[in-house]
């Protein structure tokens, strides 16, 4: 099959619904949850509009705002320069644009996380997802569904901090170097505020899936939603961070495509 007949049958299938799109984005606004650092470190912004015009004196026909956002604000992507392990590797505007569209594979651990906030991933269960759905796909996504996303409504819920920190599901150190030196991957995704869970920062190393994936050149995705709404295997993700140059990371609208 020639590539225009192949990109048709695309274009076909997206027409008549055999192919869904299904958006992983969580909405941009003041009530976007954001992560929230101990007190002695800097604080990402939250999302603001600012209004410039609304069909007014300052505009009589045209509505438009300025935005102010942190880099990492609702989902975004996690370029390898925002860790220290990679900061001599791409900024957010210099990950290659063949690098945003990939395949991805969706690891359910939702009723896990349900019964354990803190509840952790490993290597092994992840090779139990590989027996029964195959290996992890050469360059695409691990995409780990852990049911965070119907909390996203509630700051608070989303964050779920008490006096010792954030409780929410993430990887163990080890399944982090796993993820990143060992199995062929391009990045991870998930539906908490970061990519790390809740108590990374006392793990060892701290915050391990920055500090191996984005140190191996690899990517992350956060705050995604609706991963529920695709199969285990088999969907296409197009991930599109705003091309800040220097940037650390970047909001970005996150698509997949997904065969009915
Ligand atoms: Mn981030």
């Amino acid at each position: 099959m020639s590539q225009s007949s192949t990109l048709a049958a695309l274009a076909t299938g997206l027409a008549n619904g055999s192919i869904e799109v299904v958006d992983l984005t969580s909405p941009l606004s003041a009530a976007t949850p954001v992560i929230a650092l101990p007190p002695e470190f800097g604080q990402t912004a939250r999302f603001e509009l600012q209004e410039i015009s609304r069909y007014d004196d300052r505009g009589p026909v045209w509505y438009w705002n300025n935005f102010r956002s942190g880099e990492h604000t609702g989902t975004h992507l996690d370029a390898p320069i925002h860790w220290i392990t990679g900061k001599d590797l791409h900024d957010v505007a210099s990950i290659p644009a063949g690098r945003l569209i990939a395949q991805a594979v969706v690891l359910d651990f939702s009723a896990e996380a349900g019964k354990d906030a803190d509840f952790l991933v490993e290597v092994d269960h992840i090779r139990a997802w590989e027996a029964e759905h195959g290996p992890l796909p050469a360059g695409g996504w691990l995409l780990l569904r852990t049911g965070w996303d119907a909390r996203s409504g509630s700051e608070q819920a989303f964050l779920n901090a008490d006096e010792n920190g954030p409780h929410t599901p993430g990887l163990s150190p080890e399944c982090a170097r796993w993820l990143a030196r060992e199995s062929p991957v391009i990045g991870l995704g998930v539906e908490t505020v970061g990519t790390d869970a809740g108590r990374a920062h006392s793990f060892d190393p701290a915050f391990p899936c920055h500090s191996y994936l984005l140190g191996s050149g690899k990517y992350g995705l956060t705050q995604l939603r609706n991963l529920a709404a695709l199969p285990p295997t088999g969907s296409v993700v197009i991930a599109g961070p705003l091309p800040i140059v220097t940037g650390s990371g970047a909001p970005a609208r996150v698509l997949a495509l997904v065969e009915r």
